[in-house]
């Protein structure tokens, strides 16, 4: 295994509360996270993730798939 420039620098994995994974690069193997981009209202939108099922829903009125 080759010594890089960043030695304390490698691929981390990350777990959300929200039940999402995904791949970093951090000084930590494994990390912790309350919140991601996944549910993080930055990312998603105004509401938080637990209100997605009402997005789709509305989504759906709204072009009329139900
Ligand atoms: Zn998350």
């Amino acid at each position: 295994m080759k010594e890089g420039i960043h030695p304390n620098y490698k691929k981390s994995t990350v777990n959300c509360a929200c039940g999402n994974t995904f791949e970093t690069g951090s000084v930590k193997e494994t990390l912790r996270v309350e919140i991601c981009s996944e549910c993080h209202p930055f990312f998603t939108g105004r509401q938080k993730f637990v209100d997605k099922g009402g997005r789709v829903d509305k989504f759906k009125k709204k072009y009329g798939i139900e």
